[in-house]
């Protein structure tokens, strides 16, 4: 009988995992940064998935952002919002839209090398930052 519902791309995982774990704290980049709160909605060609969030705070928030492709079935996929977290704070918005590249992954173990997942990925950042601190007690 074969187990094949199971493999979860553990191995893909792993890799954004450690790369998450060895990149700076967001807070470290950006004094500033308070939290981003990030919702999003995921679609394919078939239709909307089920929408997710993550938050990053200024304490272990860390700047490389990875988010796993909902596609369970999807082989080295996910999306990447590093950069689009980067510039949101860089401008100090306090909210940004948009859209991350379509999954770059494989459909399925059968299909890899033939293709691609394209699962879309849409997004809206809420971005606090940590308030001017006021001036000495004493003066
Ligand atoms: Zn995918």
């Amino acid at each position: 009988m074969a187990r094949r519902k199971r493999h979860r791309d553990d191995k893909n995982r792993a890799y954004h995992w450690a790369r998450e774990r060895e990149s700076p704290l967001i807070a470290e980049l950006f004094p500033a940064f308070e939290s981003v709160v990030i919702e999003m909605e995921f679609a394919d060609d078939w239709g909307d998935m089920s929408p997710r969030s993550r938050v990053l705070n200024r304490e272990d928030g860390r700047d490389y952002v990875h988010i796993e492709c909902p596609n369970r079935e999807c082989v080295d996929g996910g999306f990447d919002l590093t950069g689009a977290v980067h510039e949101a704070i860089r401008a100090d918005l306090s909210t940004a839209e948009g859209q991350a590249q379509s999954c770059q992954g494989w459909q399925d173990r059968e299909r890899i090398g033939n293709h691609r997942c394209l699962t879309r990925l849409t997004y809206r950042m809420d971005i606090r930052y940590v308030a001017e601190t006021e001036p000495g007690p004493n003066s």
